[in-house]
């Protein structure tokens, strides 16, 4: 299901992303009623055992860790904008 996406990561938009990340969260979508187990609900994101991102710059000398900083916290807000990889035009 991965190389339906390519690896590539839907929050900082580049490649070689391995986890698997719910979109909306999984949580959201069992509210909604929705199965969370749908592929289309799933998106690549940088994080867990595989590590962060290769790409972004490293938070406090580590890597980013895309699905673990989602929406929160003022590292996050601090992040230069990555160059986005993405069909989606706002
Ligand atoms: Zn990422
Ligand atoms: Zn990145």
């Amino acid at each position: 299901m991965l190389k339906d996406h390519r690896g590539i990561c839907h929050i900082c938009g580049h490649p070689e992303a391995a986890q698997v990340d719910h979109t909306p969260s999984r949580k959201d979508l069992v509210r909604m009623g929705l199965d969370p187990n749908n592929p289309r609900y799933l998106r690549p994101a940088h994080g867990g055992r595989t590590g962060g991102c290769p790409y972004c710059p490293p938070i406090n000398g580590r890597p980013r860790r895309c699905n673990q900083r989602k929406g929160t916290g003022p590292a996050a807000a601090a992040q230069p904008p990555a160059p986005l990889i993405t069909s989606r035009r706002w």
